[in-house]
């Protein structure tokens, strides 16, 4: 794999710009891999590329039904914080944030990570006491948060309205190192670097079956033909129900489509991420000049990737109180993402009851931010049998009554 550098993109300069080569293969599968990984969203090709860089495990498959970073990934609205309640999450999502500081030189991708900081508006006397207590655990377990009041929030973001009709800004959690990274980037970045591992990343090849008995894998049917492994990864976020009832056991998860827009692009107005939790939405400003908004999830569970006019209509609603400059804006494009939503709002990362089997999912309405800490935790798991950062994530929680529960955190805010 040749270097990216400024040196490269002069020499390339000189000479058309032939010299480029593609980023990742496109291998035809082999019969046997030491894991296959199911999924090329940034979760599944975190694992993949952790699996390599910190185990040496690199006989490694990646099989993608569509195209890489083509499911939530690609689709979300790119927020990185992590600043949520519960110690086991705090942990995994600040691993994540610290690993998204470096992970352009790391992988020699440039993904954007844009540090511009993130806060979540405090706009009743219920959120102050929750945000307040948040930023109290968060000192307690090293994530940097502060609250800040409504005049420091009117510094960062002078388009807020402090008073709007319904519900007064009063004050916000703010994390200076939150922010935001390309999204796809992230997925194209880790595709190229397991590619340069010589794993293979295999697109357009979709699983249709899992093969085991004596509860044990031994590989898996895709669209293909037959591919066996030792071991096997479900990192399908929206589809993990699906995958586990081929593998025969069944997932606390439930599967709806959430929503996101943008705005035609404008001057820049705003260099900081904000969350509006009281009157649902969330929105920042990409380098094109775009408002990325984002909206809450269907009320039931569908399989639908795409989006509806109502959900702009509530969601812009709701946004206007708080940013009334945005009512006039027009808004260029929507779409949806298949989101896997667990009961206490926390993943799962995890063994199943198929010995070689392993589990990434329920990152909900929130993933992104994870990817790098996820797949971190996923490969430890896999290559050692066990990983400090998922221990609290197992399957087991469910039925132990152990929830971690993170509903406020990830309530609207992603
Ligand atoms: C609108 C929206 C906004 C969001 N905003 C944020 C945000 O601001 N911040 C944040 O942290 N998170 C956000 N999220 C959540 C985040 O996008 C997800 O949690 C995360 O991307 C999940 O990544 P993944 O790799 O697990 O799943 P995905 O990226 O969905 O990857 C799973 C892949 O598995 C593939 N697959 C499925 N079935 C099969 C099969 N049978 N065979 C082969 N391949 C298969 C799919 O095609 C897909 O590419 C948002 C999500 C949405 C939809």
């Amino acid at each position: 794999m040749k270097h990216y550098s400024a040196f490269a993109v002069a020499r390339e300069a000189m000479t058309y710009h032939e010299g480029w080569e593609r980023a990742w293969d496109n291998p035809e599968p082999s019969n046997h891999y030491d894991v296959i990984v199911v999924g090329a969203g940034g979760h599944g090709l975190a694992t993949a590329y952790y699996l390599g860089k910190n185990f040496g495990i690199k006989n490694v498959a990646i099989i993608e039904k569509g195209w890489l970073g083509g499911g939530n990934t690609g689709r979300n609205t790119t927020i990185i914080r992590s600043n949520y309640l519960q110690d086991p999450s705090a942990a995994i999502y600040e691993k994540a944030r610290s690993l998204y500081e470096d992970l352009s030189q790391d992988m020699n991708y440039n993904v954007m990570f844009s540090p511009r900081g993130v806060m979540m508006l405090a706009q009743t006397h219920h959120e102050v006491r929750g945000y307040q207590r948040t930023a109290h655990a968060n000192a307690l377990q090293g994530v940097k948060t502060e609250f800040i009041g409504p005049k420091r929030v009117k510094e960062l973001c002078p388009i807020i309205e402090l008073k709007g009709p319904r519900y007064p800004v009063m004050g916000a959690l703010w994390q200076e190192r939150g922010g935001t990274a390309r999204h796809d980037a992230v997925a194209w970045g880790y595709a190229r670097a397991c590619s340069a591992m010589g794993m293979h990343v295999i697109q357009n090849c979709e699983v249709t079956g899992v093969h085991s008995s004596n509860n044990q894998v031994s590989g898996v049917e895709i669209t293909r033909g037959k591919i066996t492994c030792d071991k096997l990864a479900i990192v399908v976020a929206g589809h993990s129900g699906v995958l586990a009832e081929m593998s025969g056991f069944r997932l606390p998860v439930e599967s709806v489509a959430l929503q996101a827009l943008v705005s035609e692009p404008i001057k820049p107005c705003m260099d900081v991420v904000v969350m509006a939790n009281t009157v649902h939405g969330y929105m920042s400003q990409s380098d094109k000049g775009e408002m990325v908004i984002g909206g809450g999830a269907d009320g039931y569970n569908n399989y639908t990737q795409r989006g509806s006019f109502h959900h702009i209509e509530e969601t812009v609603r709701a946004l206007i109180e708080t940013f009334p400059m945005i009512s006039r804006l027009k808004m260029l494009r929507q779409w949806g993402g298949i989101v896997d939503m667990t009961g206490d709002r926390s993943p799962i990362i995890s063994k199943t009851p198929l010995g070689n089997c392993f589990i990434n999912c329920g990152w909900g309405t929130g993933g992104f931010k994870a990817i790098p800490g996820s797949g971190w935790a996923m490969a430890e798991l896999m290559a050692k049998g066990h990983s400090a950062l998922a221990d609290a994530f197992t399957l087991d929680r469910f039925k132990e009554g152990r929830f971690i529960d993170e509903s406020v955190a990830a309530g609207v805010a992603h």
